[in-house]
């Protein structure tokens, strides 16, 4: 089994500074622990001229000049350190080498990128262009139907805003939303505009959520809108960040068993899905992490050194995925 590695992976992040060796150590790890149940396979290609399929060309150009100097894009919390343009190329061309992998073996993985949080115009969130945003209107213009799945801790706002006038584009987003909590948007009432009325779904869960609310929201939510929707290829973005041990998301209290059900589920339709790593902020990310792989390709042995005790799940979180699932039923004719 294939999965994606480049070295340039564990070279730098796009986060304020204090956050990056928490990533690059993530990455050191990843590498070592995975190395023992699977081949690696180096990105493929890709150009920052790529990227202007979906964002702005003064966002593209501003992220070229940075690369010489380093410097901040928009409110402040996405960084371009001197030469990192090479690693988000090297990131992209792993979404593109992820996708090859998965048209071979069903699912094909990178444990970089998922930068969801990149706008068409505006870099956000350590996020300075949306890499899997990038893969999914290369796809489109292919003529397929795509399904965007973003289980990160964060709401996916920046996919969700590139592909909110479309209807060949599904966006569903399952996310802890509460006051304070970055970044704000993500509601279920945000369902798209235009043509793209109906297809972008939002599951906004609160801190305490816990692995049976989040599994139920996968059986009863994400399961069945993909099997609706009927998908030619699923594009997940497969952030970690909601596992307990997290130092940003770890209120919605998941253990790496939620992990391991979301790559069970990925696995179990029939069409390619190209999953990237996404969020995650500690070195014990790797385990929810390697829980989602262990997961999708059945590894029963790498199971055994990620299992975790379930967690509980709070009634307010139960109450929560059973309205946004009839919401989403009264809202939708297709669902
Ligand atoms: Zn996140």
């Amino acid at each position: 089994m294939k999965v994606v590695w480049s070295d340039l992976f564990t070279k730098t992040f796009f986060s304020p500074p204090s956050l990056v060796e928490a990533w690059t150590s993530r990455m050191e790890e990843f590498k070592r622990r995975a190395s023992k149940y699977f081949q690696f396979e180096e990105p493929l290609e890709a150009s920052l001229e790529d990227f202007k399929l979906v964002h702005c060309e003064e966002l593209v150009e501003e992220v070229r000049k940075l690369n010489d100097v380093g410097g901040v894009l928009d409110y402040g919390d996405t960084y371009i350190y001197p030469g990192s343009l090479e690693v988000l190329l090297a990131d992209l061309g792993g979404v593109y080498r992820a996708y090859e992998i998965a048209k071979h073996q069903g699912f094909g993985y990178t444990p970089y990128g998922g930068l969801h949080h990149a706008h068409r115009c505006s870099a956000a969130g350590f996020c300075p262009l949306n890499d899997l945003a990038v893969l999914i209107e290369k796809l489109t213009k292919e003529g397929k139907r795509i399904a965007y799945l973003d289980f990160d801790v964060h709401h996916g706002d920046g996919t969700q805003e590139i592909f909110y006038e479309r209807d060949d584009v599904l966006t569903l987003s399952l996310h802890m939303y509460h006051p304070g909590f970055y970044p704000g948007t993500g509601h279920y009432s945000e369902l798209g505009r235009g043509r793209g009325l109906g297809y972008s779904l939002n599951v906004p869960l609160p801190p305490g959520t816990g692995d049976e609310a989040y599994q139920l929201a996968l059986k009863i939510i994400v399961k069945r809108a993909i099997e609706s929707f009927e998908p030619d290829v699923i594009v997940t973005q497969m952030g970690v960040d909601g596992h307990k041990d997290d130092p940003l998301g770890g209120a919605l209290n998941l253990s790496t068993n939620t992990f391991k059900a979301i790559g069970e589920l990925l696995a179990s339709f029939n069409v390619p899905v190209v999953g990237a790593g996404g969020g995650g902020y500690g070195r014990r990310s790797v385990k929810a992490m390697l829980a989602e792989l262990s997961g999708a390709f059945g590894i029963g042995e790498l199971w055994e050194e990620v299992r975790e005790e379930k967690t509980e799940s709070n009634p307010e979180a139960i109450s929560r995925v059973m309205y946004v699932k009839k919401f989403f039923e009264d809202q939708l004719d297709w669902f």
